[in-house]
C-alpha cells in the first residue's frame, strides 16, 4: 500500500472546469470509501444537479452545503458585510470539518474567489490548511488562486480556456453547467 498522505488541490484559471474537477474527485473518494464534503463559497441560489446526485450517494457519504446567496456584488465601492458574513461562515464550517475528524476530503468551492474579493484573509486560511492533520485531502476552487495558496499547495491545475459556447451566445445547459 502507498504511503497516505493529505493532498492539498488547487484547480483554478479562467476556462471551465474547476468545480466539475472537484465533483468528480469527491466522486472518484466515494468509491474508495472516504467521506467527502464540500462547502459552497459563493453558490447558494441555483439548483445544481451534484446536490441531488449528491444525496443519491448518501449524506453519510458525500454532503454539500451551499453557503452563499448565489452571486457577490462587486464592482460596488465595497463588499457587502452580508457577503463577507456568509463567507466566514463558510469557511468556519470548512475549517471545522478540516479539522473535526470526520471528513477524509473537504472542497472548498469557490474559496479563491473569495480570498481575491478580500471576503477573507489568505494568511489565515493558509495557516490553517497548513497545520491541518495530515491525512485530509483539501480541494480549493475557483479563479486567481492566491499566490500563497499556490506555494503551498502540492497540486495546482489551472484550467485554460480554448473554447466556451458562452462566447457564441450559447446559455448555460442544464446537466452540463448546472
Ligand atoms: P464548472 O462548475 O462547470 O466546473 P467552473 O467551476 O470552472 O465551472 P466558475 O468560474 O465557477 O467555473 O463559473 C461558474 C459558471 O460559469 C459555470 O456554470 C460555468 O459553466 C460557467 N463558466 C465557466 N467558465 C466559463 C467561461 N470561460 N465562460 C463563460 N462561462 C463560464
Ligand atoms: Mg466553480
Amino acid at each position: 500500500m502507498p504511503e497516505e498522505k493529505g493532498l492539498l488541490i488547487v484547480y483554478t484559471g479562467p476556462g471551465k472546469g474547476k468545480t466539475t474537477c472537484a465533483l468528480g474527485t469527491a466522486f472518484r473518494a466515494v468509491g474508495q470509501g472516504l467521506r467527502v464534503l464540500m462547502v459552497q463559497f459563493i453558490k447558494g441560489s441555483w439548483h445544481y444537479g451534484e446536490l441531488d446526485a449528491a444525496k443519491m450517494l448518501g449524506d453519510d457519504k458525500f454532503e454539500i452545503r451551499p453557503m452563499g446567496r448565489g452571486f457577490v456584488k462587486i464592482g460596488a465601492a465595497e463588499t457587502d458585510p452580508e457577503d463577507i458574513k456568509l463567507a466566514q461562515e463558510c469557511w468556519q464550517a470548512g475549517r471545522d470539518a478540516i479539522y473535526g475528524g470526520k471528513y477524509d476530503l473537504v472542497v472548498l468551492d469557490e474559496i479563491n474567489y473569495t480570498i481575491s474579493y478580500k471576503m477573507l484573509d489568505a494568511d489565515e486560511v493558509v495557516e490553517a490548511l497548513k497545520n491541518r492533520p495530515e491525512r485530509v485531502h483539501v480541494i480549493c476552487t475557483g479563479r486567481n488562486a492566491h499566490p500563497k495558496l499556490v506555494e503551498l499547495a502540492d497540486l495546482v491545475t489551472e484550467m485554460r480556456e480554448v473554447k466556451h459556447p458562452y462566447t457564441k451566445g450559447i446559455l448555460a445547459q442544464r446537466g452540463i453547467d448546472y
